[in-house]
């Protein structure tokens, strides 16, 4: 089944990348802050891997909220990098992209962490895959690494450390804030595979 991966240039889309070698990687620019490193995250791992990678452009920063949009945050959430139905926005524009161009199904990055937010939880992937399922040309959407820690996903991906030295995991622009819950997995998640000695 050919597959059309969502690829942010982020840990767990890369290991993906690694690991299911789609037919296609596709990253897109949302108005989020650290888009431009994201783009150049992806665009190397793909160079990397030899993966075919496309791009769009579909800015709505002025409808996310927190430190991603660089404004205040979003009061429905206490996490800082909140940005209201992100994942269905960006599901759904993947899904647009494999039916108009011939993909059958969207992989998506989903790991355990990603459980601090509504949209990370298996009952999300679930319901979305079922709601795109059920129309036209029926495109699957699956989150292979739903049930994997950030690490054990690097193990289990076979990833490479001149591969996933790409990453850039902060959400507040395209230089590492340090601070940032991003910035803070990414720090923590090297330490766990021991990449940070
Ligand atoms: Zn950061």
């Amino acid at each position: 089944m050919s597959e059309l991966l969502l690829l942010s240039g982020g840990i767990d889309s890369i290991c993906l990348a690694a690991w299911r070698r789609p037919a296609c990687c596709l990253t897109i620019d949302y108005g989020q802050r650290p888009a431009k490193a994201e783009f150049t995250a992806s665009t190397q791992v793909c160079r990397a891997l030899g993966l075919k990678h496309e791009t769009l452009n579909v800015p709505i920063g002025h409808l996310g909220g927190g430190v991603m949009a660089g404004s205040l945050p979003i009061a429905a959430s206490p996490h800082i990098e909140f940005w209201p139905f992100r994942n269905q926005f960006l599901i759904t524009l993947g899904a647009m992209y494999a039916l108009r161009f011939g993909y059958a199904k969207v992989l998506i990055g989903t790991v355990l962490s990603d459980r601090r937010h509504a949209d990370g939880h298996p009952e999300f992937v679930k319901g979305i895959a079922e709601v795109i399922r059920a129309q036209e040309g029926m495109v699957e959407v699956e989150a292979p690494a739903l049930n994997y820690g950030t690490a054990e996903l690097i193990r289990l991906s076979s990833v490479t450390p001149n591969v996933l030295g790409w990453a850039h995991s902060c959400h507040t622009g395209v230089l590492a804030c340090g601070h940032c819950p991003g910035c803070n997995k990414h720090s923590k998640t090297m330490g766990e595979i021991g990449w940070n000695r």
